[in-house]
């Protein structure tokens, strides 16, 4: 039986691969119980349109609020629930909560649209369409409030299959975004085989704005391209004014990054806002002085 113990068939007890799926078992009970123990939570990043420099809307990014280990960022937790499936669920909890907000977060003085990230395993569930019809419907958001966002590896794998689930989605008034554009493949074919109304450009382009190299071209061909297309094109991940400015000069849509707002709790999201308007207030002319 020599013959049968060649290379890799023999199971010798590795104790550090047995640890690492022990530990990969914990975190996948633990992410069971913080779905259902309302341990995640969400925060929001306003994204502002450069011509008004107004904030327009915000984009829903999960946390978890664990117990032992505090406020965890999404790199801590939700490539493990990509790979255990468990991004569904968490994912789900994650459109309802968002749409609830979004509904909070609308003002008399312009609409407030409201952008979640969905995973691969998310977008191909035949569930999935009714959940974003349900989660529109339970918080009354309209549909045209609300974005989807995936990356690039999200719609390439089977191209087809993404075209017709986010034709689906868009049937319900929902806009749908690119993420991270320019870091995936960034096979271009597929775009026009594609239902997209916004390329969210990679951070990774808007740091090297200003910078030696042909960024600044790579950048501006991507603005171009959008607009071609008739796409709104937003810039990830602003963090300077000189960033800002650059887009705005070359009218990129919308902007988002540290150099606005971090990612925010609700109630702070409420606050970037403002007071809800009192219209009546807010016309009245300045009195006059003397009679
Ligand atoms: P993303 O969707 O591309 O989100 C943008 C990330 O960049 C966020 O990190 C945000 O905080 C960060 N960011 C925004 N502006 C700036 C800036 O000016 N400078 C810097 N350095 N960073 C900036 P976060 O919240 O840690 O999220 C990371 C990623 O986790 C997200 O990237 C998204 O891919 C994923 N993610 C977050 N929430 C969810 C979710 O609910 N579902 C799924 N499937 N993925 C999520
Ligand atoms: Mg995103
Ligand atoms: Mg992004
Ligand atoms: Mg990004």
């Amino acid at each position: 039986w020599a013959k049968d113990q060649g290379k890799g068939s023999v199971a010798v007890y590795d104790p550090t691969r047995h640890a690492a799926s022990l530990e990969r078992l914990a975190l996948q009970n633990e992410l069971t119980r913080a779905v259902e123990e309302d341990e995640l939570v969400l925060h929001f990043q306003p994204t502002i349109t450069l011509a008004s420099g107004r904030i327009t809307g915000f984009e829903a990014l999960v946390r978890w609020q664990h117990p032992e280990r505090g406020l965890l960022p999404p790199s801590e937790f939700v490539p493990a629930a990509e790979r255990s499936g468990q991004i569904v669920a968490l994912g789900g909890w994650v459109l309802r909560a968002a749409c609830r907000a979004a509904t909070d977060l609308q003002r008399p003085d312009g609409p407030v649209s409201m952008a979640v990230n969905v995973s691969a395993d998310q977008l191909a569930s035949p569930l999935f369409l009714d959940e974003v019809r349900g989660a529109l419907e339970d918080s009354g958001l309209p549909g045209h409030l609300l974005t989807l966002e995936v990356t690039e590896s999200v719609v390439l794998g089977d191209v087809t299959a993404a075209a017709e689930a986010l034709s689906a989605l868009r049937a319900l008034g929902v806009s749908v975004a690119i993420d991270d554009f320019g870091t995936g493949y960034s096979s271009l074919s597929y775009l026009s085989r594609l239902p997209v109304d916004i390329l969210k450009v990679d951070k990774s382009f808007i740091d090297k704005i200003g910078a030696e190299g042909h960024a600044d071209t790579v950048t501006l061909a991507i603005l171009e391209m959008s607009r071609t297309m008739r796409m709104v094109t937003v810039a990830e991940g602003v963090e300077t004014v000189e960033q800002a400015s650059w887009l705005s000069e070359r009218a990129c849509g919308v902007g988002q990054g540290y150099y606005w707002s971090r990612p925010v709790p609700l109630d702070q999201a409420r606050g970037l806002l403002g007071p809800p308007s009192e219209p009546t207030a807010a016309a009245e002319p300045e009195p006059v002085t003397a009679a």
